[in-house]
């Protein structure tokens, strides 16, 4: 053990990327961070990163906006569910603990929306504690090093690589070993391309040895993608654009987007605009109407297939929906939209 630690913090230390929140042991620093790389990668994550700090430069800044600022500036990144559980966990540690976090592993998983990850990020870190993190890129390290042949998706996997990790960690420097061991799995052994040739481990590898890197980490389950298809309805009077706010429940919840029409099959779009027109008493020929390019977007269980028809028109709309709002178009930069949405809205088509 102390044999793999002392190669593994050798190797990190000197090729290590520095990154703000590995210079601070402040746990809402370190805890914003970690959110945001569970959601993307470094580099995209540092500007979400310096974005949170720079608009909610402590706990009780975040926990006071609102949802709509906090979805707004986590635009973009996806999963919008991770940042209402944000604002939410601050809220909490700003109500129950007068915005101090807790201060050990125990403590810190106890706060709804804080998982067995991230209170481990958060305690070894902020406050050096024995406690293994484990993400994708440790389990894909543990599992070639030492063979593990069960699944990692089934529970006796996931036990596995968890009594693995608990006792694989350094007890002198749990917050290095476990920054070292996700580092190597994100840079060295990767899912593609590991640098074996020149890895620390290569003598005492088993998947290196077996010639069977490409086997690890074992998985089972597929996950099955569902097709959607959206068609949106830009509608643009002279000053004015029709929004609406995504209900509670299903992708993009709490997000603005435009009034549509979601099915499980490829749509007619002719048929729905001319059903979409008859419904606001519109006629085709005092509209100016354009289709945009398809847009796909991809979901972990969905294919979006989304078309936007650009409405521009004279006459308000005179049978809105409950959920449809009308707001000044020079506002619409203000409202948190889905990653497509701003696309289309940047003319980037895909
Ligand atoms: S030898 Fe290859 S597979 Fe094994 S730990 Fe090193 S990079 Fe990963």
């Amino acid at each position: 053990m102390k044999d793999f630690s002392r190669k593994l913090i050798g190797w990190y230390e000197t090729h290590r990327r520095d990154l703000p929140w590995r210079q601070t042991t402040n746990p809402y620093h370190i805890w914003l961070s970690e959110v945001i790389l569970q959601q993307t990668r470094v580099d995209q994550g540092l500007s979400y990163y310096l974005k949170f700090l720079k608009l909610f430069p402590t706990v009780h800044d975040l926990a006071g906006s609102s949802e709509d600022q906090v979805l707004k500036a986590w635009q973009g990144l996806g999963y919008y569910s991770r940042a209402r559980n944000l604002h939410h966990t601050a809220q909490l540690v700003v109500e129950h603990g007068q915005g101090l976090f807790p201060m050990n592993y125990d403590g810190l998983i106890k706060l709804k929306g804080i998982g067995p990850y991230t209170a481990a990020a958060i305690a070894s870190f902020a406050y050096n504690e024995k406690k293994p993190v484990i993400d994708g890129n440790v389990v894909r390290v543990l599992s070639r090093i030492y063979g593990i042949e069960h699944a990692i998706d089934s529970k006796e996997g996931k036990n596995a690589i968890s009594q693995l990790a608990e006792e694989m960690i350094d007890p002198r420097n749990p917050a290095s070993y476990n920054q070292a061991i996700m580092e190597f799995g994100a840079l060295h052994c990767t899912p593609r391309l590991p640098q074996c040739d020149s890895c620390p481990f290569h003598s005492s590898c088993f998947a290196f040895a077996k010639k069977r890197v490409s086997d690890f980490p074992f998985k089972k389950k597929k996950t099955r993608v569902k097709n959607l298809w959206i068609t949106y309805f830009h509608i643009d009077e002279p000053r004015y654009v029709w929004i609406r706010k995504r209900g509670l429940d299903g992708i993009w919840k709490g997000l603005y987007d435009f009034p549509g029409i979601e099915s499980e099959s490829e749509p007619d779009l002719g048929l729905q605009l001319t059903e979409f027109l008859k419904s606001q008493a519109l006629k085709k020929r005092d509209c100016v109407i354009s289709s945009s390019e398809p847009y796909l977007h991809i979901l972990t269980h969905r294919r979006i297939h989304a078309r936007f028809i650009h409405i521009k028109t004279k006459s308000k709309m005179s049978n809105p929906l409950s959920d449809w709002i009308r707001i000044a178009k020079t506002n619409l930069s203000q409202y948190g939209v889905p990653r497509l949405v701003e696309k289309y809205l940047a003319g980037d088509s895909r």
